[in-house]
This record gives structure tokens, C-alpha cells and sequence, in this order.
């Protein structure tokens, strides 16, 4: 039961407007008809193609035909040789899935970068390099790309690093290395597994950079500079690994903004599709 926009049916002519029937079979079709006309979704949900051939439009709307909001279009389509209708939002249905999984990917990649990057501004502070701000958040700057961070406590403490009080400054170092033990150890385990464990330093090293007691370890005491210099040798290191990656979240953005085009583009040339009338 192949539909048709009237092809060999007959057209009225209501002053200079040519009319166009849906027709069934050779007949036009009625409203009991065209109620009864499978609903079926017209674009595929995944690819935002259209899934048949589209006949028209029918201005035709009722509450339990109609969906819930938003401006749309009811499309008459044949699906192979049947007959289907469908009901066309002009917002993409899809859209807000596809941001959440964008949204969630880009959480994802943030916690990925944060600990690297805080490492680097507390490794970068330790040795009298203060980072640059945008209103909230510290900025730190790696192979031209900008990271941000906004945590409040690193930043008062990289504040205090350049206090004139003697303690202050003292107490300030102490929480820093604490932190930095603290960030190596999860970054350590966070990189477990994945191919970021290659760019990680040995276990040896780590234990030089954050072995508890510094006095013993390879960076002989009065040479914090030293650790302060290889944590962010290993920050930078590490963040470049991360960036090497491809990033989820940006290709995910990337094919969502291909879907969204393409689903625009469908409901433009559904629009603009002939109005189809149904008889009496
Ligand atoms: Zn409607």
C-alpha cells in the first residue's frame, strides 16, 4: 500500500493553488485513513538520516498526535512499500543526550588533567614562578595551551610561599610537599594500566620526589629547587601524554555537532516539502 502525493489522483484547483491529496491505492485519503497510518519515526536516531521517502506534510494536529512541545512537522513517508507517518521536531530529540555524554567526557578528561596540573603550579611556585589569573582560577600555560585550576587552598598556599613571615612561608612549604606526595601518589595510581604508566617515572625515582624524608634522599637537603625541578619536569612530561591522547570529549563534540547539522538540514527540507490534504 504504497502512498503517493497525488500522482494520478485528481487535482483540484482552488483559484490559482494546486491542491495535492494523499493518496492510498489510487484513492484519496481520508481522515479515518490517515488516522490510522503507523506512526514511525522518519530520521534514525543514530545516523540523522532520513529512514524512507518523504511525501509531504500534513497540517493536521491534535493533542494525542502531537508532540508534547516545541514546533514540528507530521510527515507522510513510504518505508519501503508501506505506508508510515511521522511526527518531526525542529529541535533535535537527541541533543541533550548527546551534550550530557560530551559534558561527562570533558568531567572525565578534567579530572584526568587536574592533578598534573596542580602539580605543576605547586612545583612551578616552589621555585618563585606564580601563575597567572582569570578572575577565579589560576592559569598555567604548557606548549602554548592554557590549563586552569581553581583550588582555593593550593592557591593561598602559593600565596604564602611569598609571605615576608618566616613561618608562615615554612608552614606553606610543608603542606606543599605533603600535597605533592600526596598528587604523585594518585597520579602513580591513576596512570596504572592505562598508557600514561609509561610516562610515569620509576618507582625509584618517585621515591626520591617523594620520599617523606627528604634529608635522605637523593636531593641532598637546601636543594628543594632540585625536587621542585623534577616534579615539574615529571608534571610537564605527564601532561603531555594527556594531550597526545585524542581526547573523547572533543571528538564526541565533534560528531554531535555533525548529527545536529544534519538533523537541521533534514527538518529544512521536511518543512519545505508539499502540504498533502486529506479528504473529507
Ligand atoms: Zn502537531
Amino acid at each position: 500500500m504504497t502512498g503517493a502525493a497525488d500522482a494520478n489522483g485528481p487535482n483540484r484547483r482552488r483559484g490559482t493553488v494546486k491542491v495535492q491529496s494523499l493518496m492510498l491505492d489510487g484513492a484519496r485519503v481520508t481522515l479515518g485513513v490517515y488516522r490510522q497510518i503507523k506512526d514511525e519515526p522518519l530520521i534514525d536516531q543514530d545516523t540523522c538520516q532520513l529512514r524512507g521517502t518523504p511525501l509531504g506534510t500534513v497540517n493536521y494536529h491534535r493533542p494525542d498526535d502531537c508532540p508534547r512541545s516545541g514546533e514540528h512537522l507530521h510527515v507522510v513517508w513510504n518505508k519501503g512499500n508501506d505506508l508510515r507517518r511521522a511526527s518531526v521536531t525542529k529541535d533535535w530529540p537527541a541533543s541533550g543526550e548527546h551534550s550530557q555524554k560530551v559534558e561527562r567526557l570533558a568531567r572525565q578528561e578534567q579530572a584526568m588533567y587536574e592533578p598534573v596540573v596542580k602539580l605543576l603550579l605547586l612545583a612551578r611556585g616552589q621555585r618563585g614562578i606564580a601563575p597567572s589569573f582569570d578572575g577565579a582560577a589560576m592559569i598555567i600555560n604548557v606548549d602554548g595551551r592554557a590549563f586552569r585550576c581553581s583550588d582555593y587552598m593550593l592557591r593561598s598556599d602559593l600565596a604564602a610561599l611569598r609571605s615576608q613571615d618566616r613561618s608562615v612561608r615554612a608552614a606553606a612549604e610543608k603542606r606543599i610537599r605533603r600535597e605533592r606526595a600526596r598528587l604523585l601518589e594518585e597520579l602513580v595510581t591513576r596512570a596504572m594500566g592505562t598508557e600514561l604508566a609509561s610516562a610515569m617515572p620509576s618507582e625509584s625515582d618517585l621515591a626520591r620526589l617523594v620520599g617523606g624524608n627528604e634529608k635522605n634522599s637523593l636531593f641532598a637537603r637546601g636543594v628543594v629547587e632540585s625536587v621542585a625541578k623534577a616534579t615539574e619536569e615529571v608534571a610537564v612530561l605527564l601532561l603531555k601524554q594527556v594531550l597526545k591522547r585524542p581526547g573523547p570529549a572533543v571528538a564526541a563534540k565533534q560528531s554531535m555537532d555533525r548529527l545536529q547539522a544534519a538533523y537541521d538540514r533534514q527538518y529544512q527540507e521536511l518543512a519545505a516539502l508539499v502540504q498533502l490534504f486529506i479528504a473529507a
